[in-house]
């Protein structure tokens, strides 16, 4: 894929900058992408290999801590221009990538570094402020600097339109001048990093070189550009690439967080978790509901990218979406009642009471399954009670992860309280090295056994929501079987099986099986299959590549075993991550298929003699997540689930989740949980106070 170079949209003739770079100077290896505070396209920041910063209104003096009224200040600002390019900045810092800054542009740097601004140049606008057209004026360069070793002068002709300037005397940290005004030696024109050691390629100017006359001739706009293009094709950074799984294209590259990155992302976390729990609690919770109103808001773009990247067909990934929104519901509507003080005595001039402090800074190593939900259970209950998050979405759902941090800051949570960590396994592996206070994992029992004994020695909270092999029962007694054969088809292959709680066993009553397996392999066979985004497909692609094999292993190791296939049993031959969705009858627990979890549309159906038979089946596993039974008595279900070791027991019903209850596995399933009072509390850690007085 090209590099990419990001412009800040600009109301101010913008067409120049992006023309700026002509075909010949864009080869067949770069190309422009506008960054802009309209669209709030935060998430295209994290494609691109360079920045440039550009001219326009004033940067809002709360920036500076200069006066708001001044000569030839704005009829208004633009806040959230400089909040968008603030963000632009600060990656491209973090990731040491290079930056040209343009008037306005050079500004706002000197100021996010520190530095304040010449609110208005009074005499100064005669040679600098635009009034029909750009101002001319000679600069001095400073000898040895970036500037001049770019450009091979010590004096040029440059445009001017501004009004204001940096302040020679409040210059940002780490900033030194390259050239002033050649008139009065004192407006300075231009300046990079003084010490450019761990620091990538930034030059910042006052003029235009994007419009400047005669700029194809003039060093101080083409070799400044020459530079600033080399610089961009020098970067080396790791990229993420996201592919659709619908049809195997790379939807884009992103730059992957080093572990330089990370480190900085957690120091913010780290000096700022404070200032949000300081927020009060009513004030968080109003926030969090905001960011589930903008979920809403937003609910089809959402669904779109979700689907690009995991695959699921568009209906699912708009349920998902509502189905996150029912938890934040439940969550916040909830956090006052069990995130408050608690009196728990008085008397005798005795106060007993518990105080529910945040932990920290925690992280938050999700799964691609499900990231709005599987994320809401953890970043939400977290930010509720006061921590900072490290939110590392899956590799598989990072476009996902970016719309959730985008709307969370929309809704009003600090940059500094929520942050996001960018590639795979290697960039999980660093967040296991610093020191956070909790540590939140959801993923499969390989990754998680290993996180958790990673962390042991910090001897902080480690919760882990790991996979399953969950069973469902279908008893003789149940009244509609083809209903019961609907319902528990959808619970083995909704979301193409790819759910921690999806049924992935199937036990049925023998006096039941044959009919219970009929409907059951007609409603399979019902299902309309092919391309996410087309309406009413129920089986699209699975997400991941490498799960076709896991798969087509299972399917084969059945067989020989004794299983009969009798829909499904292979990849098909379309283009993408296409498995059929798969019946298998016959099953035994000899086989792969009913003993590892098939995180697929592939399931084992198993007929048994009677209860007894059917729970020791059940327990025969690792996992123990959920499990469900069919009945048309809720004792008798009630009484083969206690006997099963799973964290979740369902009658009549199954692959669900309710905010109200705890979601906890068992066994190589994990500990710990998230959601109902059970969860909100896991990200607090409670204070007792014995009060006399
Ligand atoms: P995974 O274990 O491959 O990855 C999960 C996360 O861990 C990813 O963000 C990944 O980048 C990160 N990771 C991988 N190696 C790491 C390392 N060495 N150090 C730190 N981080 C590392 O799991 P997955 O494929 O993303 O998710 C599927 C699994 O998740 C299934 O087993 C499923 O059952 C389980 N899951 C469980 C629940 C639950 O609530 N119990 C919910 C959803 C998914």
């Amino acid at each position: 894929m090209k590099k990419k170079i990001g412009i800040s949209y600009s109301e101010m003739l913008f067409d120049n900058y992006v023309n700026w770079f002509t075909p010949a100077d864009l080869q067949n290896d770069l190309e422009i992408v506008i960054l802009s505070f309209e669209t709030n396209n935060t998430e295209d920041i994290y494609t691109c290999d360079g920045f440039i910063l550009t001219g326009g209104i004033d940067v809002h003096p709360s920036y500076y801590d200069g006066d708001t009224q001044y000569d030839n200040r704005p009829a208004s600002f633009s806040l959230n221009r400089d909040l968008f390019e603030e963000k632009i900045y600060r990656y491209s810092q973090i990731h040491k990538l290079p930056v040209l800054g343009i008037c306005r542009g050079m500004q706002l740097v000197n100021v996010l570094e520190g530095g304040k601004l010449v609110q208005d140049l009074g005499n100064g606008n005669e040679r600098h402020k635009k009034e029909v057209t750009d101002k001319q004026h000679i600069v001095s360069a400073v000898k040895d600097s970036l500037l001049y070793n770019t450009t091979q002068q010590l004096e040029g002709a440059v445009n001017s339109a501004h009004h204001q300037a940096v302040d020679p005397s409040a210059l940002g940290n780490n900033l030194a001048v390259n050239v002033f005004a050649g008139d009065d030696n004192n407006t300075v024109e231009g300046f990079e990093f003084a010490d450019k050691s761990n620091k990538g390629f930034m030059l910042c100017v006052q003029w235009h070189p994007e419009r400047m006359m005669e700029k194809e001739h003039n060093p101080f706009s083409q070799q400044i550009k020459n530079q600033f293009l080399s610089a961009v094709r020098n970067t080396n950074m790791k990229k993420l690439s996201i592919v659709n799984p619908a049809t195997e294209e790379v939807i884009t590259e992103l730059v992957q967080d080093t572990k330089e990155s990370l480190e900085q992302k957690f120091e913010v976390l780290r000096k700022n978790q404070q200032q949000w729990s300081a927020v009060p609690l009513a004030e968080r919770v109003k926030i969090i509901q905001r960011f589930s109103a903008l979920l809403d808001e937003n609910r089809n773009q959402l669904a779109a990218v979700l689907t690009s990247e995991v695959g699921k067909p568009l209906q699912q990934s708009r349920n998902e979406i509502n189905g996150a929104r029912a938890r934040i519901k439940w969550l916040s509507e909830s956090a006052e009642k069990y995130l408050s003080d608690e009196l728990m005595t008085i008397e005798d001039g005795l106060k007993e009471k518990i105080v529910y402090e945040p932990l920290g800074v925690i992280c938050n190593i999700s799964a691609w399954n499900y990231p709005y939900l599987v994320g809401t259970n953890v970043f939400i209950p977290a930010l509720l009670a006061g921590n900072a998050v490290m939110y590392k979405p899956s590799e598989y759902s990072t476009l996902t992860g970016f719309e959730i941090e985008k709307l969370l800051k929309q809704a009003g949570v600090p940059e500094t309280a929520f942050q996001v960590a960018i590639g795979g396994g290697g960039v999980g592996e660093v967040l296991l090295e610093l020191p956070f206070d909790g540590y939140y994992f959801t993923g499969s029992y390989k990754t998680g056994k290993y996180i958790y004994e990673k962390v042991a020695p910090k001897m902080v909270p480690c919760q882990c929501e790991m996979g399953g092999k969950d069973p469902l029962y279908v008893t003789d007694d149940i009244a509609d079987i083809k209903n019961v054969a609907a319902a528990t088809a959808d619970g083995a292959f909704y979301n193409n099986g790819q759910s921690c709680c999806s049924v992935e066993r199937i036990y049925v009553h023998e006096k039941v099986y044959d009919q219970y397996v009929d409907e059951f392999v007609k409603e399979v066979n019902s299902w309309k299959k092919g391309l996410p985004t087309e309406e009413g497909i129920y089986i699209g692609p699975l997400s991941r590549k490498e799960q076709l094999n896991i798969l087509t292993q299972q399917v084969n190791d059945a067989v020989s075993k004794g299983g009969a296939v009798l829909t499904g049993g292979k990849k098909t031959e379309a283009k993408g991550y296409y498995f059929e969705p798969t019946v298998v009858v016959n099953a035994n627990h000899d086989m792969q298929l009913m003993k590892d979890e098939s995180f697929g549309p592939v399931i084992g159906i198993m007929k048994v003699k009677n209860d007894d038979e059917a729970v020791s089946l059940m327990q025969d596993s690792e996992y123990g997540l959920t499990a469900s039974v069919y009945s048309a008595s809720q004792q008798r279900a009630e009484q083969i689930l206690q006997k099963v070791d799973s964290g979740t027991g369902y009658w009549n019903c199954c692959d669900r989740v309710s905010a109200a209850l705890p979601w906890s596995g068992r066994k190589h399933s994990g500990f710990g949980a998230t959601l109902s009072h059970v969860g909100l509390r896991s990200f607090a850690k409670p204070k007792a106070y014995h009060l006399r007085g």
